[in-house]
């Protein structure tokens, strides 16, 4: 029997063949693989090159045009991030300079890049609200009619065209119906309103009433027949504390976040959280429209994820279980240990932003940023849901949202805050990938 020898590494019990070890240099595989691995890491380091690939360039169309283009991955290329972040630049953006890249769109289109086009529309939409009306006869000869954000600002005609083909093309209907929604004039509510008293033929072929449709818009038709808008144009980005701030925290925030609550959940028996003290005379906070001193958004952050909850609230600061809730019967007990209230710090650290923003801003779910927010239009992770009011039925208005990609390091999804004023009831729902 051959003598086996011992790995030369320092600390390795591992020992090997006098072949291994000849081809090796004496070292077992996995010491031997590890030795390696740590070469080219080495290697890459000390020749890795830094690339700035906006050195030089001061044209904000430039840095787009880079921002939207693939990037080549090669371990030995490091790229320099531009200062700014994409929704920045696309927010700066002079009214000439948006233009040129709605072309930039268009021209891709043509080239076959539908994808890069309809990220750029969609940016154009959400952080400068440009109207893409002129482009939609383009968007429509090349049979894009998703999302339906590009068609909010369409014109009387291209709307009266998608009404024509939504009749006839059963293929595109399911989109058609979501860029109509988005339009939400007052010939489509009164089409709507048709739809819904004489259902079409085609109806039949949906998962939902084509009335239905409006909530993607962020809208309802209601009973009389009129459009019920279902959020606030007014919009505060929730953001992350600087260290400047400390100089005006002598001003007391309109807005805190993410307080733990007094009340247990009747379900789960953990402590309710107060997902938003809102400051509701703030001058910031009246767009609301609501006379009182405080509204607290409360729920369950555990059950919440299964079921809507619904509050009792006033405008005064109280904020009560609801025995509307109804317990669903699937939910999982939270594991104690796992109950980590982390994030109530986190939110102490988050505060209302100085200015508003577009309402559309994070209307757009999967263009990146972090979408908290009170007001504004809201980032549906999946389809829109407004919840019904417990107590007049009726869709609830949204108010916010507190996207837990800003709250914990590993967290996702979304908490979504709704608001019935007449009845003072508030629901909480969360969507997830
Ligand atoms: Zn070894
Ligand atoms: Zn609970
Ligand atoms: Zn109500």
């Amino acid at each position: 029997m051959t003598e086996r020898l011992p790995c030369r590494s320092e600390g390795c019990i591992a020992t090997i063949l006098p072949a291994t070890a000849a081809k090796t240099g004496g070292y077992c595989m996995p010491c031997k693989q590890e030795i390696e691995r740590k070469e080219r890491q080495r290697y890459i380091e000390q020749n890795r090159r830094d690339i700035n690939l906006y050195e030089g360039i001061t044209d904000p169309i430039e840095v787009l045009k880079i921002m939207h283009a693939p990037l080549k991955r090669d371990p030995m290329i490091g790229y320099i991030p531009y200062p700014l972040k994409r929704e920045e630049v696309y927010s700066a953006l002079s009214p000439g300079e948006a233009e040129r890249m709605l072309t930039i769109a268009l021209d891709l289109l043509e080239t076959g890049d539908e994808d890069t086009c309809q990220e750029i529309l969609v940016s154009l939409v959400c952080y400068q609200n440009k109207s893409l009306e002129s482009c939609i006869p383009t968007l429509m000869e090349h049979g894009v009619y998703y999302p339906g954000i590009l068609f909010k600002d369409a014109s009387a005609r291209s709307r009266d065209e998608l009404l024509q083909q939504v009749e006839q093309d059963s293929d595109n209907r399911n989109h058609l119906l979501l860029a109509l929604a988005w339009i939400g004039d007052d010939q489509l509510v009164h089409q709507f309103q048709e739809w819904r008293s004489v259902p079409p033929s085609w109806a039949k072929e949906l998962y939902v009433p084509p009335e239905a449709y409006a909530h993607e818009g962020g809208w309802e038709l209601a009973e009389n027949g009129s459009k019920r808008r279902l959020f606030f144009n007014d919009s505060y980005a929730i953001e992350k504390k600087v260290r400047s701030d400390a100089a005006h925290t002598a001003e007391p925030e309109p807005a805190q976040f993410l307080k733990e609550n007094s009340a247990s959940c009747p379900w789960c028996g953990s402590s309710l959280t107060t997902l938003a003290d809102l400051d509701i005379s703030h001058p910031k906070l009246r767009f609301l429209g609501l006379s009182g001193e405080r509204l607290r958004v409360c729920t369950c952050v555990n059950c919440s994820c299964y079921e809507t909850i619904y509050m009792d609230v006033d405008f005064h600061g109280k904020s009560e279980w609801s025995p509307a809730n109804i317990e669903p019967e699937y939910l999982p007990k939270p594991d104690s240990e796992e109950d980590d209230r982390s994030y109530a710090a986190a939110g102490q650290s988050l505060r209302l932003a100085d200015h508003p923003r577009n309402s559309y801003y994070a209307a757009y779910w999967t263009l990146g940023p972090a979408v908290s927010q009170i007001g504004g239009y809201p980032s549906w992770i999946q389809d829109a849901v407004y919840p019904s009011c417990s107590c007049c039925s009726q869709s609830m208005t949204f108010i916010g949202q507190l996207d837990w990609e800003q709250i914990e390091e590993y967290g996702e999804g979304i908490y979504y805050m709704f608001l019935c004023a007449d009845c003072q009831v508030t629901a909480t729902l969360f969507q997830q990938t």
